[in-house]
C-alpha cells in the first residue's frame, strides 16, 4: 500500500505490519462469524436497552453486532452509583489504581487481533490504522499510569521552622467521558483511564457508531481489576444522554472530544448547572494547513501531504485540509500529487492491499459528497482517485481540489478532501494571518529547507502541534502530547505531562509541628 510502512510504537511494542498482519489474518473467519454486543452497564451490571443493530461500513450487508443504546433513566441512576463509589475510589493509593492501567495496557496487547479486527469491522479502519489504535491505547495506559506516580503523589513544601507545609492531589467527583467514533479506543480509552487513575469514577459514553469497540474494552478494564462501581457505560445517544448528565449537579466534568459544535452545547449545558462548578476538557475539531515554500523537496512534501490528507481516509482530526504551496513550485507540486492519488487504493479495509477504507456512515458520506460537487461544479478539481465499482459501503474516493484560500471552507470536511492554495513569498505572514482567521489551532505543517522560515511561521502561527519537513498526523504519546487552541480545544494535551492535573484538585495541608 502507498501509505503505510512499519513502526514500532513509543514502548517498543512489536508492532510490524506483517506480524499482526498474519495473526489478524488467520483469526479473521472466527471475528466475522461473531457477534459482538453493548449494552448499558451500571455497577458491573448489564442493562438493556434499544437493540440497534451494527453494520460494517465497507460491507453493509455484514452485521457485526447490536448496541443496546441507555435510556436518560439510567444516566441518572448511573451517576447515583459513581456518586456513591467516588470516596472509596478516590482513596484508593494511586499505585493500585496505576497498576490497574497497565494492567489494562498488557490485556489490549494480548487481545490486539480481536481488537483490531473490531476497529476494522465497526470502524472500517485499515489494518495499519488498527495497529495504531491498539499501540496508542496501551501507550496511554502506561504514559498515564507513570504521570499518576510522578505528579499526583505528597510533595512537601518549604515553609517557616516549625510547620509542615503538603501539598497534594485528589480526585473531583464523577467525570463524564464522551468520545468520537474515528479513535474508538484510544481516545476513548485515554480519557477514560486519564480520569480514573486520577481519582474519579467514570461515566464512560462511547460515540453510537463505534459502540461494541468500547463495550469490549470495558470488559478488559473490569479484567484488569478496575472496581466495578468505579465506571458505568451508557452507549447511547449523545443529545439525549448529554442532556442528562451535563446538568447533573453532582458531575464534577466533562472530558470531552468530538465537533466544535458539540463542545459549545455541552459548556452552556455546564455552565448554566446546579452544582460544582465543572471542568471542561475539550478536545475538539480543525481547519489544518501545511505551508510550502520554494526550498522544500517536492517528493518529501508530497509524500507527506498525501499522508496526512488522506490516512484514515482523511477521518482524523489533525489531518490536512489545505495545502498552501509557493507559486514557483506549485506545478511541480499538483503535478507530484495527481501521480501519487493515482496510485492510492480505496477499497474493504480487511484486505491489505487498501490504503483507505470508507468513510464512517451514509451521513459523513453524503456531507462530503455535497462539498465534493460544489467544488467540481466550480471547476476547482485537480484529481480523484478511483473508486471500484463493487463497493458496497459508505464510500469516498479521496479528491483534491485548488481554491483560492483557507477562507473559502466554511466548516471542517471530515474526510479525504484535500484543498490546494498558491502564494507568492511575498505573502508568507498572510497566509499564517489567514490560517490564524479561522480561529481553529490544532495542526499545522511546514516543508522548508530555510530554518529562518520555519522559526518565523511557528512565531506567527496560532496552532497546537506543528510539524516541520515531516507529516503532520500521527502523534506518539508521551512524543508529541496532542491537543488545539481555539476553536479545536481547551487544552492541556492528551498524552501530555499537564493532563492528569486538570482532573485532580489539588490540596495543601499546613500543620503546626
Ligand atoms: P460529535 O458529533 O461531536 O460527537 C462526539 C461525541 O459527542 C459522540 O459520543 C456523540 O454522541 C457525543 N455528543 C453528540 N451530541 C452531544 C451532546 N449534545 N451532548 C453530549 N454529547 C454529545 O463528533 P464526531 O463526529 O463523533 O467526531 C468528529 C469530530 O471530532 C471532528 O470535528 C474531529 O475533528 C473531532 N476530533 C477531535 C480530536 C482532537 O483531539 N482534537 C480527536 C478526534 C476527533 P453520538 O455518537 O450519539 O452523536
Amino acid at each position: 500500500p502507498a501509505l503505510y510502512g512499519n513502526r514500532t510504537n513509543s514502548q517498543g511494542i512489536n508492532m510490524n505490519i506483517q506480524t499482526q498482519w498474519n495473526e489478524l489474518s488467520s483469526a479473521y473467519q472466527t471475528f466475522l462469524d461473531r457477534q459482538w454486543q453493548a449494552a448499558p452497564v451500571i455497577g458491573g451490571q448489564k442493562l438493556t436497552g434499544t437493540a440497534h443493530k451494527v453494520h460494517c461500513p465497507y460491507q453493509l450487508s455484514q452485521e457485526v453486532g447490536t448496541a443496546q443504546f441507555a435510556t436518560a433513566e439510567q444516566a441518572k441512576q448511573a451517576i447515583d452509583g459513581l456518586s456513591a463509589f467516588w470516596p472509596r475510589w478516590n482513596a484508593t493509593p494511586i499505585e493500585q489504581r496505576a497498576q490497574i492501567l497497565e494492567r489494562l495496557g498488557d490485556l489490549l496487547e494480548a487481545n490486539r487481533a480481536e481488537l483490531m479486527a473490531l476497529c476494522t469491522l465497526e470502524a472500517g479502519k485499515t489494518l495499519q490504522d488498527g495497529i495504531d489504535e491498539v499501540r496508542e491505547a496501551v501507550d496511554f495506559c502506561r504514559y498515564y499510569a507513570l504521570q499518576a506516580r510522578l505528579k499526583l503523589g505528597r510533595e512537601e513544601l518549604k515553609g517557616p521552622t516549625g510547620e509542615r507545609n503538603e501539598l497534594f492531589h485528589e480526585g473531583r467527583g464523577v467525570f463524564v467521558c464522551i468520545s468520537p467514533w474515528n479513535f474508538p479506543l484510544a481516545i476513548y480509552l485515554g480519557q477514560i483511564t486519564a480520569a480514573l487513575v486520577a481519582g474519579n469514577t467514570v461515566l464512560a459514553k462511547p460515540a453510537e457508531q463505534t459502540s461494541l469497540i468500547a463495550a469490549r474494552a470495558l470488559e478488559l478494564m473490569f479484567e484488569a481489576g478496575l472496581p466495578k462501581e468505579a465506571i458505568a457505560f451508557l452507549p447511547g445517544d449523545g443529545a439525549t444522554l448529554g442532556g442528562v448528565f451535563c446538568r447533573d449537579p453532582r458531575v464534577v466534568g466533562v472530558c470531552f472530544t468530538g465537533s466544535t459544535d458539540t463542545a459549545r452545547i455541552i459548556n452552556r449545558q455546564l455552565a448554566e448547572k446546579e452544582g460544582a462548578i465543572a471542568t471542561l476538557i475539550a478536545e475538539t475539531g480543525g481547519q489544518n494547513a501545511m505551508i510550502v515554500d520554494s526550498t522544500a523537496l517536492p517528493e518529501q512534501v508530497v509524500k507527506d501531504a498525501i499522508g496526512s490528507a488522506f490516512t484514515s481516509a482523511g477521518q482524523r482530526c489533525s489531518a490536512l485540509r489545505v495545502l498552501y504551496v509557493q507559486r514557483d513550485i506549485a506545478d511541480r507540486v499538483i503535478e507530484l500529487i495527481k501521480g501519487a492519488m493515482d496510485q492510492l487504493k480505496v477499497g474493504p479495509t480487511h484486505l491489505r492491499e487498501n490504503d483507505l477504507g470508507p468513510v464512517i456512515d451514509a451521513e459523513a458520506r453524503d456531507g462530503l459528497l455535497a462539498h465534493i460537487q460544489q467544488l467540481k461544479a466550480e471547476g476547482k478539481l485537480i484529481a480523484e482517485a478511483k473508486l471500484p465499482g463493487s463497493l458496497n459501503g459508505h464510500f469516498v474516493a479521496p479528491v483534491a481540489f485548488e481554491i483560492g484560500g483557507i477562507h473559502e471552507l466554511k466548516k471542517e470536511q471530515f474526510g479525504p478532501v484535500l484543498h490546494v492554495v498558491r502564494f507568492d513569498a511575498a505573502d508568507l505572514e498572510k497566509v499564517v494571518a489567514d490560517i490564524n482567521a479561522t480561529g481553529y489551532g490544532l495542526t499545522l505543517g511546514i516543508h522548508s529547507r530555510n530554518e529562518e522560515t520555519a522559526e518565523r511561521i511557528e512565531a506567527l502561527a496560532r496552532v497546537g502541534n506543528l510539524y516541520v519537513n515531516r507529516n503532520q498526523v500521527g502523534a506518539v504519546v508521551g512524543v508529541q502530547p496532542f491537543g488545539g487552541c481555539g476553536l479545536s480545544g481547551t487544552g492541556p494535551k492528551a498524552g501530555g505531562p499537564s493532563y492528569l492535573l486538570r482532573f485532580v484538585n489539588e490540596r495543601t495541608t499546613s500543620t503546626n509541628t
